[in-house]
């Protein structure tokens, strides 16, 4: 007993209105297909056929490549119908001897293993199965009369092999919509299975929403803390959270910001990413009296390459003396636009060391910065 997987990728998704195939569309990090790839248990099937435009292949198997590298993937041509493509496909199939294939859109990317379960298991005593699902909203056609029979047909659709393929080839110049109304054409009896409310078709750009919903967003925190000695024999110089401070200045490789690199380690904490001594040694000239932008710039860059934003980012600056209260608006407009982020999730309080130890007899200023960062999709 051999199963198949028959993913279309080839549609060009007009509706969806954006330049990029919508299963290519990107939501942090990961694509529509990537989404379906991830979820997907890799051993229920001995072979997968990824109907796919030659120009996106390269990039999805990358994709793919640890996950299924045991497997055989194969790619085939996308055709000028789901149809067409769909035959293509199983005409690549029918050199592996399979028994049962599931033919499936890809942008239904939260297609659950155990409805492919529930699907292949009843494959077992029918010769297909189509899930379908029901809304309780009520339904009318357009002439207004009551249908309440109306049925929401979805996709993995489950076939035995042979009779599929006969019916493409059987019913090749026609153009239907999904390969059960092959069957229906040719007067065979569908099996219908309860579908999944949550197996949805991403077919409008409003439909973007269902990522968030349905997608369980990575959250992550990271703390930062960093402190430098003050520099008493100056008067000037002090740069807190990017901002020029008429204070003595702090002593350090680069300018010495301990605001920006408490940010900067909480960033790279977040990320798992190690910390800021690591990504700028202080043993290269590089970065000797350096402005910290850089580094923030960087860990932003860090941010994006990963599929990650700033949800919030809350700052303590620890220093007996200067008084900061009137540059906390100037130091949030400073960080919000070094990280792109709105002012508005930016935090930063000052307090004292009541005369304690070397920060409160003035030897020193510290920081620490707390953030939090999500790579969850905000339409
Ligand atoms: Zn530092």
């Amino acid at each position: 007993m051999k199963n198949a997987l028959v993913i279309l990728a080839g549609g060009k998704g007009k509706r969806f209105g954006q330049k990029t195939p919508k299963q290519f569309y990107k939501i942090g990090n990961k694509s529509i297909l990537d989404i379906f790839f991830s979820n997907l248990k890799s051993s229920q099937f001995e072979v997968i056929i990824l109907s796919i435009d030659k120009k996106y292949r390269k990039k999805v198997k990358h994709s793919m490549l640890d996950k299924f590298k045991n497997y055989n993937i194969f790619f085939s041509e996308p055709g000028k119908s789901r149809q067409q493509s769909s035959y293509n496909a199983l005409k690549k199939l029918n050199n592996f001897k399979i028994t049962n294939v599931l033919i499936h859109d890809a942008v239904r990317p939260f297609c659950s293993n155990k409805l492919i379960e529930k699907i292949l298991s009843k494959l077992n005593n029918k010769n297909n199965c189509i899930p379908y699902i029901q809304y309780n909203d009520r339904q009318i056609i357009k002439s207004n009369k009551l249908d309440t029979k109306a049925l929401n047909i979805q996709t993995p659709q489950g076939f035995k092999f042979d009779l599929i393929y006969d019916a493409h080839k059987e019913l090749k110049n026609y153009s239907f919509s999904d390969d059960a109304s092959l069957l229906q054409q040719l007067k065979k009896k569908i099996y219908l299975l309860k579908g999944e409310k949550t197996n949805i078709k991403i077919t409008y750009p409003d439909d973007l929403v269902y990522l968030n919903i349905f997608s369980k967003p990575k959250i992550k925190s990271g703390i930062g803390y960093d402190i430098h000695q003050i520099n008493k024999r100056t008067k000037k110089g002090l740069k807190l959270c990017g901002v020029k401070i008429p204070f003595s200045k702090l002593i350090g490789h680069s300018d010495a910001d301990v605001g920006l690199h408490a940010i900067c380690d909480s960033i790279f904490g977040a990320l798992s990413m190690r910390d800021i001594g690591y990504h700028f040694p202080n043993t290269n000239k590089k970065w000797k009296n350096v402005d910290s932008s850089i580094f923030v710039i960087y860990c932003r860059e860090k941010l994006l390459n990963e599929g990650f934003k700033i949800i919030n980012l809350d700052i303590n600056i620890i220093a007996e003396k200067p008084k900061i209260g009137n540059y906390v608006e100037i130091m949030k407009n400073k960080i919000g636009k070094l990280l792109q982020i709105n002012k508005s999730i930016i935090s930063i309080k000052a307090t004292t060391n009541e005369k304690i130890g070397f920060i409160g007899n003035g030897e020193g200023i510290a920081a620490e910065a707390v953030v939090q960062i999500s790579d969850e999709y905000f339409y």
